[in-house]
């Protein structure tokens, strides 16, 4: 009993000072969305396996003294719990749409939480917000993860369509990892799938890996939508991904994420070729 006690006395301080450290991280992300200086998108390039760059992933990061390295998912975790989700997201996709115009064709994909698909209006919103930067609705795709799908169908359909008859692609992010079926993903208005980097890590494990992967790009095809492979890091993955005709790839092979700036440069210099 005594024992007991103890340790639930240890646990709750350490809960404790989780809160607590919460709490700041929480008033803190308050003020930098406030002032808007602090936070930043990072840009990964998006590319065909014939080499061309397409398009690129907006990667939220902060840029603060002491939470600066702070991971992009905990940082979402902490928006979302602290009712701040909805305008961190149109923050987010505001600074992508002012993205697009240093882009010459190139579009950008913006990840979405699974608490901002649960607005009935998001669509709406997303839209107007677009439609407010001036950007052709084409040059931006939201990627959400395979929870949305199950979560709420019907409403996720509805929110899908709407987009897509806009112009605005919708892409499937870390595939695989969620409990979603084929029959899940057969008639769904989506454009593309992206297949997790834990299974691109898997490729050069062994046959199953492969076979795996294999089976993934087998299905896109079947279902007509892109294929994108997350996370590629080596040459080999790169050419096993190609010989299985895997249309898109991202990864450290290609780009790190990169700095707005940086970006611009490098999609003038890519782009030159
Ligand atoms: P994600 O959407 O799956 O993003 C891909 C993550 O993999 C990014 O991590 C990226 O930096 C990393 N990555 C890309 N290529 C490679 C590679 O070759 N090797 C390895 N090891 N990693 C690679 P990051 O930026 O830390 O983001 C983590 C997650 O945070 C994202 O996963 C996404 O779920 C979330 N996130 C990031 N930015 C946003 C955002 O603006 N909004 C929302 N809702 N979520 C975001
Ligand atoms: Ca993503
Ligand atoms: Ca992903
Ligand atoms: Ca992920």
């Amino acid at each position: 009993k005594k024992k007991g006690r103890g340790c639930y006395e240890v646990f709750s301080e350490a809960m404790g000072d989780i809160l607590r450290q919460r709490r700041v991280v929480e008033a803190d992300l308050r003020k930098a969305l406030e002032k808007g200086d602090e936070l930043q998108l990072f840009y990964q390039p998006i590319y065909t396996n014939s080499g061309v760059m397409t398009g690129a992933e907006a990667l939220l990061r902060w840029n603060h003294p002491v939470h600066g390295g702070m991971s992009p998912v905990f940082l979402i975790a902490i928006a979302e719990e602290a009712g701040m989700i909805m305008q961190l997201g149109d923050w987010i996709l505001r600074e992508a749409c002012r993205m697009t115009a240093n882009l010459n064709l190139l579009w950008i994909s913006v990840n979405v939480s699974a608490m901002q698909l649960r607005d009935e209006h998001f669509a709406d919103r997303c839209l107007a917000i677009i439609n407010e930067m001036q950007v052709a609705p084409e040059r931006i795709q939201i990627e959400v993860t395979e929870t949305v799908l199950i979560e709420n169908r019907d409403l996720a359909v509805a929110t899908f369509k709407k987009l897509r008859a806009s112009g605005v692609r919708v892409a499937i992010d870390d595939f695989g990892t969620g409990y979603s079926s084929m029959s899940y993903l057969q008639n769904y208005p989506v454009d593309s799938l992206k297949i997790d980097r834990s299974f691109i890590q898997a490729l050069s494990d062994n046959e199953e890996g492969r076979a795996i992967v294999g089976a993934m790009v087998e299905m896109a095809r079947a279902l007509k939508l892109n294929v994108v492979a997350e996370g590629v890091e080596t040459v080999d993955q790169r050419d096993m991904l190609s010989a299985m005709g895997c249309g898109t790839m991202q990864g450290y092979l290609f780009s790190r994420p990169l700095k707005a700036h940086q970006f611009v440069q490098f999609s003038q210099e890519e782009t030159a070729l």
